[in-house]
């Protein structure tokens, strides 16, 4: 008999920066959609009160009956909030502003920081890959995906202060690799909105790489108006327009990721 393909082992990623605009919904949904496309079964927690991540997968507001809130503030189980999205082979749990809440709620509770890595106990079995999509804050929600997490990938955008926030964000997860997760790594750094028409893009794609080496992913988002058009239709970009250079670049940045996991892809 055919010995039947290994097991693949479940990773959670988290997707995080403090400053927000830089990419990480965009990068939650077209990644997430990106790795489903080949072969991963992939389950997206909106983990940020504004949701983008849940409007951009197509859920409406009025669906979004069981929400992050009430699994995060133990009312509800991940299964009751996971819904499936119009792409196959990915889920999503979706937030609500109700999230904004839950940071005060949480401020009292012995278990706060560890809230999403026990959500997480439960996660279905058949799922490869969670991304976790944050808030723009280093915010206890911030670090209970941080705790949750095997490793965290970071949305850089191409822009001036590109560098400011890294440091600060480098030593929250220093700081949660001691105190919560020891096994906490940082899979990589994503460049996003990347214009090479735009030398001051150029130069901070040359200090991002000499600042962090071979952590920067090679593959580059480039800016592209079909990445940001995309959400409106609530969509992601794969679905909206397959062939133009801004899923293509996620695609490649999905078998990066995997590359990186030393993980075969599951689809030939
Ligand atoms: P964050 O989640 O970090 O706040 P978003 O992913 O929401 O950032 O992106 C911020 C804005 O930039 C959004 O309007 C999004 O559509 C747009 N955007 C993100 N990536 C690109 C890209 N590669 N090209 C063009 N627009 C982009
Ligand atoms: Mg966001």
């Amino acid at each position: 008999a055919p010995t039947p393909p290994p097991a693949r082992p479940l990773r959670i990623l988290a997707l995080a920066n403090q400053k927000g605009g830089v990419g990480k919904t965009t990068t939650a949904i077209n990644l997430g959609t990106a790795l489903a496309a080949i072969g991963e079964q992939v389950l997206v927690i909106d983990l940020d009160p504004q949701g983008n991540a849940s409007t951009g997968l197509g859920i409406d507001r009025r669906a979004r009956r069981v929400s992050t809130y009430e699994v995060m503030a133990g009312e509800a189980t991940l299964a009751q909030a996971v819904v499936p999205t119009a792409v196959p082979r990915l889920s999503v749990a979706p937030s609500t502003m109700d999230l904004l809440g839950l940071e005060l709620e949480m401020a009292a509770m012995p278990d706060r920081s560890h809230r999403l890595r026990n959500v997480l106990r439960g996660v279905s079995p058949d799922i490869t890959y969670v991304l976790i999509d944050c808030p723009p804050s280093l915010n206890l929600l911030t670090i209970n995906a941080l705790a949750a997490a095997d490793a965290v990938l970071v949305p850089l955008q191409c822009e001036f202060f590109a560098l400011e926030g890294l440091s600060q964000l480098l030593r929250t997860v220093e700081q949660v690799r001691g105190a919560l997760n020891p096994r906490l790594t940082i899979q990589g750094i994503v460049l996003t909105m990347f214009d090479p028409r735009n030398n001051l893009s150029t130069q901070v794609v040359a200090d991002v790489r000499g600042f962090m080496g071979d952590k920067v992913y090679e593959t580059m988002i480039p800016r592209n108006v079909r990445v940001s058009e995309a959400p409106s239709h609530g969509k992601p970009v794969l679905l909206y327009d397959l062939k133009c250079a801004g899923s293509q670049a996620y695609l490649r940045l999905a078998s990066e990721v995997i590359q990186r996991e030393g993980r075969v892809p599951v689809a030939a």
